[in-house]
């Protein structure tokens, strides 16, 4: 069964506070930033509604013959709707069916609960299919919409949902919490490259995620110095399964530009050194430009786009803008 967070705790309660008093709502809207469990949670009270015979603080208990089907993946009343990968849309075919299934009476003579992750990309005959069941609740229907871009949803539809907003903890107790499953890593350093999403920090401490992003760096570094070609880092960078060196860079771009505004408090704390020295002399509207391309580029890449052509033109960008530290450093 999921974890209920530190930093969840009150959120839960809440939950189980109405659920004791039968005032559920038909429907909630989980927001709040990447990375701070609003999953997580999700799954915990679908389990918890769904227990034969939960926990005095209303967890599931993890045995029974529900929360077994639960962990197996195929409680009939356990539904889950998520965006296909590589899809920006929810389409409103699968809505269609979730909504005729949570029409239908109980399997197992209990609450029906629903889950839509990334809400905000349900499309608009998406989102109009939804509002009917929004509007014409059935007995015993629970409705969970996750996002962290509630602004992206329907007015009509945040309306009609029960907002609880779940908010990354204060860096003390992430800091903490983050300390005792990171082994040898700096909590510190994952936290401020994670904007403090514990989870995001932790994931980050997973696979190759901060060795790549050291490389990456690495790279990014040689190409103002005229050490790499722009074109051999964009087959490199393209060939990535993500958009990871395009979200690295629009921080590193970021932190630049608070080092130039007089800020030290960047996210990259490990790179204060080089990242000083590049914001020297770089042109502070290029760098806004810049950020505003990286931006524009991870819009891009959720649709048909030559990836190779797209990275080469940031890191030809990218290379100009180095211009004058080349000039400085060959003086
Ligand atoms: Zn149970």
């Amino acid at each position: 069964m999921k974890e209920i967070y530190p930093w969840n705790l009150s959120a839960w309660q809440q939950l189980q506070a109405q659920r004791q008093a039968n005032r559920l709502a038909h429907a909630y809207l989980f927001h709040g930033p990447a990375g701070v469990g609003k999953q997580d949670l999700a799954e915990a009270f679908a389990a918890s509604l769904l227990c034969q015979q939960p926990a005095a603080d209303g967890s599931a208990c993890g045995h029974c013959s529900a929360c077994q089907q639960f962990e197996a993946g195929t409680h009939p009343d356990n539904l889950i709707l998520v965006p296909e990968p590589g899809k920006t849309q929810i389409q409103i075919d699968p809505v269609r069916e979730l909504c005729a299934r949570l029409g239908l009476k109980s399997h197992q003579g209990g609450f029906k609960v629903a889950r839509i992750e990334g809400a905000h990309r349900l499309n608009r005959s998406a989102a109009n299919s939804l509002l009917k069941t929004l509007e014409e609740p059935t007995d015993n229907t629970v409705l969970v919409l996750i996002t962290d871009q509630p602004s992206r949803l329907l007015a009509t539809i945040r309306s009609r949902c029960q907002g609880l907003r779940l908010a990354a903890p204060p860096a003390a107790g992430a800091r903490g919490w983050l300390a005792t499953r990171v082994g040898d890593h700096d909590a510190d350093l994952l936290l401020a490259l994670a904007n403090g999403a514990p989870l995001t920090a932790l994931a980050l401490t997973e696979g190759e995620h901060l060795a790549r992003r050291q490389a990456w760096f690495d790279q990014w570094q040689a190409l103002i110095d005229g050490r790499e070609d722009a074109v051999a880092v964009a087959a490199d960078w393209s060939g990535a399964d993500n958009n990871a060196p395009l979200e690295w860079m629009s921080q590193w771009l970021m932190d630049l530009i608070r080092l130039q505004q007089g800020e030290h408090a960047i996210r990259n704390l490990d790179l204060l050194e080089p990242m000083q020295d590049m914001a020297e002399d770089m042109d502070p509207v290029t760098l806004h430009n810049l950020l505003e391309q990286v931006w524009q580029a991870l819009q891009m890449t959720a649709t048909p786009v030559n990836r190779q052509s797209l990275f080469e033109d940031l890191l030809i960008a990218w290379t100009a803008a180095g211009r004058p530290r080349r000039r400085r450093k060959h003086a």
